[in-house]
């Protein structure tokens, strides 16, 4: 059983960073005094036991955690912009929608994951005095928040697959003994969804099941919705045959019952070689000894109980077999998921991280500063000749002065990198 939505998110972007002065009685420039911007809200994927399904995805696909408020006077911080927790079922596999890689696959209850950042907020003006400014007229702008889409897949394993042709019973069935409320029509295109349900027989035992609906001949070929459906069914550990053994339809049960167990051989062998316990539904409208013959056919080779899903009569009995079935068939196979990969969570999560760099022209003066102007300064002293070669090296690799060009930089500008200052010439 497969879950998709799509989703796109959008963590809040950092505040920017404010440009104020001190103003005091007497000292009207008294020096910087710009906040700094709040950092946005990040988005967090939580998984949850209480949701089974993906569905409220289907209403609401963008989601936006807050962006952080800018930096204000008197050096004051502006608010930090709330993270957003959305929840989703445990079992949940994220991938990331351009690329389809998988960087996430919830497997506890409570588990979280940080998925979109929120940008930090911009330094005020406060951060950039230094030796040779006193009074920058600029401050840092706020990082944007990161964004991602997402394809959130859901592998429900269903422990049991309920299939059979079209009107057999099988919703009536599950809503008989499950939670699931799935739509019941007496027509032959019933849900499309496959529908799930929790089955409690007691305290102690219960499992989920899933209600296939659509398996019609010529699935196996694609034919209308029959070949998703498989799919679905694929991952189950025992199958419920289900069969309308009424015969009101003007159907031959035997018929059915060969009918759908080729339908599931051609698809895929080992969909036929699942552990199947054969359940014949509607038996208070047997009335021409459907039922027995069936058995008679099959009973050797089956293990086939008799129920009425309108009346419930047999139903107990069903679910105690199946129950027990279970016990002796394979666990769930959560492990055939793929890999998570760490390399592209590594590069998503550093891009922006420590990449910053931003220009100002502040008077007559191009200023170069951010994240990544630090990193650099930490490491050059200038006293030293290949030092200061490094210095130049660097900040041309990291094309400062492509950009200081654009910005209309012209021969014997100065140029302040920090306390740096120095004279651009080509
Ligand atoms: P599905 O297509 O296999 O999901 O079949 P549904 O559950 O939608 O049932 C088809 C029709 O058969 C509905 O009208 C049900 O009320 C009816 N039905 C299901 N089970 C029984 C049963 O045990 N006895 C009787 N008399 N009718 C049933
Ligand atoms: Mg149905």
């Amino acid at each position: 059983m497969i879950d998709f939505a799509k989703i796109s998110l959008k963590a809040g972007d950092g505040g920017n960073g404010a440009v104020a002065w001190r103003r005091e009685k007497y000292e009207p420039t008294g020096g910087p005094a710009g906040g700094d911007g709040g950092n946005g809200g990040s988005i967090i994927i939580k998984a949850t036991r209480n949701l089974s399904t993906l569905d409220e995805f289907r209403y609401k696909s963008k989601y936006k955690a807050q962006n952080g408020q800018p930096g204000g006077k008197k050096k004051k911080f502006g608010k930090k912009g709330d993270d957003l927790i959305i929840k989703v079922p445990v079992g949940t596999i994220l991938r990331e929608a351009n690329s389809n890689t998988i960087i996430k696959d919830f497997k506890l209850d409570g588990e979280e994951f940080l998925i979109a950042k929120g940008g930090k907020g911009g330094r005020g003006n406060v951060h950039f005095k230094n030796s040779i400014r006193q009074a920058p007229r600029f401050a840092e702008n706020g990082k944007k928040g990161q964004e991602i889409d997402l394809l959130l897949e859901l592998k429900v394993l269903a422990d049991v697959g309920l299939v059979g042709l079209p009107n057999v019973g099988k919703s009536t069935l599950i809503s008989v003994i499950s939670s699931a409320k799935p739509k019941i029509a007496n027509y032959h295109f019933t849900t499309i969804d496959p529908n799930l349900g929790v089955v409690n027989i007691d305290n102690e035992r219960s499992f989920i099941v899933a209600d296939i609906p659509g398996l019609i001949e010529g699935a196996n070929e694609g034919q209308g919705l029959g070949h998703d459906f498989l799919r679905h069914i694929e991952r189950c550990r025992v199958l419920i045959h289900l069969i309308d053994i009424s015969g009101i339809e003007a159907r031959d049960p035997i018929e059915d019952f060969r009918l759908i167990n080729e339908e599931l051989k051609l698809y895929n062998e080992n969909l036929a070689n699942k552990p199947m316990i054969v359940a014949l539904n509607k038996t208070d409208l047997d009335t021409n000894n459907n039922a027995e013959n069936f058995i008679k056919t099959f009973g050797d080779t089956y293990d086939i109980y008799q129920i009425s899903a309108a009346t419930t009569d047999g139903i107990k009995k069903l679910l105690d077999a199946t129950y027990d079935l279970l016990l002796k068939s394979e666990d769930k196979k959560f492990d055939l998921m793929e890999d998570v990969d760490e390399n592209f969570l590594e590069e998503y999560y550093n891009k922006e991280i420590d990449y910053d760099l931003q220009f100002a022209k502040d008077n007559e003066i191009f200023v170069v500063f951010g994240k990544r102007v630090d990193n650099l300064l930490e490491k050059i002293n200038l006293e030293d000749y290949d030092s200061r070669m490094f210095f130049e090296k660097t900040l041309r690799e990291m094309e400062v002065f492509d950009k200081l060009k654009e910005m209309g930089i012209e021969q014997g500008d100065s140029v302040a990198v920090g306390d740096i200052v120095f004279e651009y010439y080509e």
